[in-house]
């Protein structure tokens, strides 16, 4: 029988949650995927144990045109919610830093969770399912067949990582059904920088600085930093790529609890023989240090160093201003900013306001979380705002 009450497309994180509490009522509900396997985007996530909320979560740490309309279902689905699934399922996990919970074991064990949810309330999934056309009704052609539904969910998520499985169909599918997009752009993503810098820093590639202050936009975040041989990573780094744009200047603070003037005058006059590196190198990685002072043409004891050097070393190294070449795009990217215009849809139960029984669900809509499980926390609550609401609709 090919008829469900409803049609799901995307097995991910959100598609696998709304299906599974969608069919809680004893709805017919089918997931279609064009991967070989459901959810590959949670089992890569987190360096492979899924950061899979944040404690912290709350409405401020998501990008979107509408910052209030993610408010709704953070509020009714808390990461609380999602914490007590992971308790249920038994599976053990630790907070690593500033609220964001990983897997003690690995990510395949929330793919698990959710596919035992899904098994529990008889949720059909089908893989490697390719559809061609979707006609109002709804009625899907597929590769696997034809299937008809009273409500369709899209749940294909964003543009990053293609070679495992993202497309652009979400958008494809809003396109048809004159739902309109956002700007879409690649988000949470490493810099690449220009060939002269890279000639000075790529040799640095893998030096990381632990605590470091990053403002661009208005915007700033403080974690760590890591220099490749394409440009700037690191936690920091990414979470400040959401808010730029190009052309954008970077400031980097890389000693935020030091005072580079005031300490490089005290060690002149307590310790005047030092060498200059010797003095950096205790605050910085050594090789960074070295390159700081070539770029600055500085070196000898401290004792020889004049204000104007301690000034230029104190400016480079708190206020150190850099205009990123790039990204390194979808390729990299965590996340896609912007998606399918929040205007459209309700925020209390993720259907498009002008299309009766069209969903939109996680990562295809324009509602993109900082790093640090706020992704996933998104994801799951807007499926369970869709899914508790088709649970509830009466059966035609
Ligand atoms: C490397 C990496 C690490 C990450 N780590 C984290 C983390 O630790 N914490 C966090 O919160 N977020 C993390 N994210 C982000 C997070 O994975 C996504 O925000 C989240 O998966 C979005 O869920 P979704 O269900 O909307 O989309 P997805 O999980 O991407 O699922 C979309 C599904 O739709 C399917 N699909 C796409 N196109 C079609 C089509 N044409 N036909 C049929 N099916 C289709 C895909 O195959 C996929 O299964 C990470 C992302 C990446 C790339």
């Amino acid at each position: 029988m090919n008829a469900y009450n409803v049609i799901i497309i995307g097995a991910g994180a959100a598609g696998l949650m709304c299906a599974a509490t969608a069919a809680t009522s004893g709805k017919r509900v089918l997931v279609i995927d064009h991967a070989k396997k459901p959810a590959e985007k949670i089992r890569i996530s987190g360096g492979g144990r899924c950061n899979f909320t944040n404690t912290r979560c709350s409405p401020a740490n998501f990008l979107s045109t509408n910052p209030h309309f993610c408010k709704s279902a953070l509020a009714r689905y808390t990461p609380q919610h999602f914490i007590a699934l992971v308790e249920k399922h038994g599976i053990a996990y630790h907070e690593k830093t500033l609220g964001q919970l990983f897997c003690d074991g690995s990510s395949q064990q929330i793919i698990d969770m959710l596919l035992t949810e899904c098994a529990a309330t008889s949720v059909d999934i089908m893989l490697e399912t390719t559809i061609s056309r979707i006609e109002t009704g709804y009625q899907l052609h597929t590769s696997q067949g034809s299937f008809t539904a009273d409500s369709l969910v899209v749940a294909t998520g964003g543009l990053s990582i293609p070679k495992m499985g993202a497309s652009s169909f979400g958008y494809d599918i809003a396109g048809q059904f004159n739902i309109p997009l956002t700007l879409t752009q690649p988000a949470l993503v490493p810099f690449t920088m220009d060939e002269d810098w890279l000639s000075r820093y790529k040799p640095l590639a893998g030096v990381a600085l632990p605590d470091v202050i990053v403002c661009c936009n208005k915007q700033t975040f403080r974690e760590a930093m890591l220099i490749t041989h394409r440009g700037l990573s690191g936690p920091v780094m990414l979470q400040i790529s959401s808010y730029w744009q190009e052309g954008n200047a970077i400031h980097i603070n890389m000693l935020p609890e030091a005072d580079m003037r005031a300490l490089l005058k005290s060690a002149r006059s307590h310790n005047p023989k030092q060498d200059i590196h010797t003095i950096l190198s205790q605050h910085l990685p050594k090789r960074l240090a070295q390159s700081i002072l070539d770029e600055q043409a500085i070196n000898g004891r401290i004792a020889d160093l004049s204000n104007a050097s301690f000034e230029a070393l104190a400016s480079h190294i708190h206020q150190w201003s850099l205009v990123p070449h790039g990204t390194e795009g979808y390729r990299t990217a965590e996340v896609t900013l912007g998606g399918v215009d929040t205007a459209a849809l309700s925020s209390q139960t993720m259907e498009c306001k002008s299309q009766k029984g069209l969903y939109f669900i996680g990562e295809v809509v324009d509602v993109t979380g900082h790093l640090g499980g706020h992704n996933f926390q998104w994801a799951w609550a807007s499926a369970q705002a869709a899914g508790t609401h088709l649970a509830s609709v009466t059966v035609q």
